[in-house]
């Protein structure tokens, strides 16, 4: 593989997952079953702690701030 081709290749993976802040990657990487549960823990009010601490028991990563700048709409997800 050429050079051009290799930067070609590594543009292409970088600039995907950049379309969606960290929260959104993690919710779009979840079973329809773990995101339902998710949108209900926030239709029900839990805190991000309470989630982010179920998240990581279920082997999820996921950060306080993520969350709350995906909530708040001030993360680079496109659409608010
Ligand atoms: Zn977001």
């Amino acid at each position: 593989m050429g050079l051009a081709d290799r930067i070609a290749e590594s543009a292409a993976k970088r600039t995907k997952p950049d379309t969606y802040c960290a929260y959104q990657i993690m919710y779009n990487s979840l079973t329809a079953e773990n995101k339902k549960a998710l949108d209900d823990a926030w239709v029900k009010g839990y805190s991000a702690n309470i989630v982010i601490m179920a998240l990581r028991a279920e082997g999820i990563k996921s950060s306080n701030e993520s969350i709350r700048a995906h909530r708040k709409g001030l993360c680079r997800c496109p659409k608010k």
